[in-house]
């Protein structure tokens, strides 16, 4: 099999509350992803989507995914698709990191190794290895009882884990964790995701005065060393996520113990061969994830169920269903939220038909 084409599609993503707001005044009110397609000379097509969390979060923006695709796109025509090694090299020799550029080129040929093989991708990342998948609800940074009340619309929906964006103003974001816990049962589960908002000394003064309080601390710092120096003082369990953007720097932070848990954001790390080189390095050394992504829709969602659902359930601390966030549907088939889990589908790659006659020409289009 031969890649024969590559398009892409920007598509607008309107978000339900209005907008999205994090650490450092960051905010998005539209989400911009790009949906890809990799066309092939026997038929088959594999599709992926890229969404960045606007261009602040990370060193990734949405024009930049369609950018990136145009300067690797000419090197991966004529290739087997279905050789996810060679792809990634092929990729790697193009265009020097610039991951997340990678990883909807990456998904696509996941999906077209499904769709030869007549599987799932739940099944070539590993099989089944829960039946549902615990998802948690990220919490828009605003006043702590704004925050405390939508908590509890999205409790009585069924979600049972929370992640707050705090990464403020240090007194503020106490009283966000406070106020929050306060309205939870002891099994729910929440997470205080500072976004590298604090400095060390705002996030040491945060840790010491939620001591007594059953929360998660999240990349308080902007630093790997910065937020290691605030793991060591604290025995709150530790998440990092903005820190981990590759296999390499996941290996140094497992050997300095520096975290409970990362977040695994699939674009983040380069799609999904990376992301379950990880996923396979977390199982072995005990580490939990949130298996997520940057941001999406319907397509990112379905990956994210793909690799989270062949991940053993303790080691999966939770995922996201981008798609429930969002008021626009781009893909038919893709997983739906029941309660507070979500399941992967089982038709072959990644399930999920994009509502391309809605997308208007591809912004893209090698051949
Ligand atoms: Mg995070």
């Amino acid at each position: 099999m031969k890649i024969t084409g590559i398009k892409a599609w920007q598509i607008d993503l309107p978000l339900k509350e209005g907008r999205y707001s994090w650490s450092n005044g960051n905010f998005v009110e539209i989400f911009d992803t790009t949906v890809v397609a990799v066309e092939t000379d026997e038929g088959v097509t594999g599709y992926a989507e890229c969404c960045p969390l606007g261009s602040a979060y990370l060193p990734a923006y949405a024009r930049g995914v369609r950018s990136g695709i145009r300067e690797i796109a000419p090197a991966l025509i004529g290739l087997d698709p279905t050789n996810l090694g060679a792809i990634n090299r092929a990729m790697d020799s193009a265009l020097r990191g610039h991951a997340y550029v990678k990883a909807p080129l990456d998904i696509a040929c996941w999906d077209i190794l499904g769709k030869a093989a007549g599987q799932p991708l739940y099944t070539l990342l590993g099989g089944a290895a829960q039946e549902q998948i615990a998802l948690y609800r990220a919490i828009s940074q605003e006043a702590p009882e704004v925050m405390a009340r939508k908590i509890a619309g999205y409790r009585a929906e069924g979600y049972t884990k929370f992640q707050l964006k705090v990464g403020g103003d240090a007194d503020e974001d106490i009283a966000r964790i406070r106020a929050c816990r306060n309205i939870l049962e002891p099994s729910d589960v929440l997470v205080a995701d500072a976004n590298t908002g604090w400095t060390r000394a705002e996030a040491a003064r945060v840790v010491a005065a939620v001591a007594d309080l059953d929360v998660y601390i999240e990349q308080p710092c902007p630093t790997y060393e910065e937020s290691l120096s605030v793991r060591r003082r604290t025995a709150r369990p530790f998440v990092l996520d903005e820190v981990i953007e590759g296999p390499q720097m996941l290996a140094r932070a497992l050997a300095d113990d520096a975290m409970d848990v990362i977040n695994l954001k699939i674009s983040k790390v380069g799609g999904l061969t990376k992301a379950r080189l990880m996923r396979d390095m977390c199982v072995a050394s005990g580490t939990l994830m949130t298996i997520e992504d940057t941001w999406g829709g319907d397509i990112v969602t379905a990956a994210i169920a793909h690799l989270a659902l062949s991940t053993p359930a303790e080691f999966c601390f939770s995922a996201t269903d981008f798609n429930s966030y969002g008021t626009r549907d781009i893909a038919d088939g893709a997983p739906k939220r029941v309660d507070g889990f979500m399941t992967a589908c089982d038709r072959p790659g990644l399930g999920v038909t994009p509502m391309i006659d809605g997308f208007g020409d591809p912004d893209i289009c090698f051949s």
